[in-house]
């Protein structure tokens, strides 16, 4: 199985999680909100290979936590995948709207410059404007639009530029989200949870969770089995660009 945007950290019982995902050889993308965060969660998810850990500053903390901001670009170098990072202009959040801009061009300029990265993208609100960023300043890294909310122009717009999405069950529990998931090439998705965030009848979704593979499987009217070696294939064929 694989949860390509998974807040691992940040489950009650972090450590049981990530002992069940590297048990169960799930492909794990852990993303973090903090620099902070990701130097920690470098500490502790240790010893297994299918877990990745992603430097991350979340577009809701960038403003309020501005210090913080030289040592995420200092960790750069080290760190294989970025996120989560990204533009957030819903509610209050959008009035560090500019603040927000300018880490998040920054991050991506720093991914550039380090001969790109695979960067899991949230883009509440903001499609519009995390999609111009895209287009000015990615050409190496490899955009993964997690939870997008576009319309079917924008996700059409996106994978152009050669943006991949990670799709969680929400997604799929609206007709809107269905629409968009038809519109893209299945060759630039994959699957996620975002959890602990998304839950199920207030249980948080695990890493190894299938109900996003299953609901692609009936989509597209193949066998879960297949669904599920096609979503390995992609992963592998992202990580083949980066990580070789
Ligand atoms: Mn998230």
């Amino acid at each position: 199985m694989i949860d390509y945007h998974c807040h691992l950290d940040l489950y009650r019982n972090p450590m049981d999680v990530f002992s069940e995902a590297r048990h169960r050889n799930t492909e794990v993308l852990a993303v973090t909100t903090s620099p902070r965060a990701y130097l920690k969660a470098k500490q502790h998810f240790v010893g297994a290979p299918s877990v990745h850990i992603a430097l991350g500053f979340h577009p809701e903390l960038v403003s309020s936590r501005v210090q913080e901001q030289a040592l995420f670009f200092d960790t750069v170098r080290e760190c294989k995948f970025i996120g989560e990072v990204g533009l957030d202009a819903s509610g209050k959040n959008k009035d560090s709207l500019d603040i927000q801009k300018r880490f998040f061009v920054e991050a991506l300029y720093t991914a550039e410059s380090n001969g790109g990265r695979i960067i899991s993208i949230h883009s509440r609100a903001s499609t519009k404007e995390t999609l111009d960023c895209i287009e000015q300043f990615v050409a190496l890294s490899t955009p993964v639009l997690h939870w997008f909310t576009g319309s079917i122009k924008e996700a059409e717009r996106a994978w152009k530029l050669g943006c991949w999405f990670s799709i969680n069950p929400r997604m799929l529990s609206t007709k809107s989200g269905n629409a968009i998931i038809k519109s893209i090439p299945l060759s630039r998705v994959l699957p996620e949870t975002d959890a602990p965030f998304v839950e199920k009848n207030g249980v948080p979704y695990m890493p190894w969770d299938t109900t996003v593979v299953n609901q692609l499987a009936t989509m597209y009217g193949i066998s879960v089995k297949d669904m599920e070696k096609t979503m390995l294939y992609n992963l592998q064929s992202l990580h083949r660009k980066h990580l070789i």
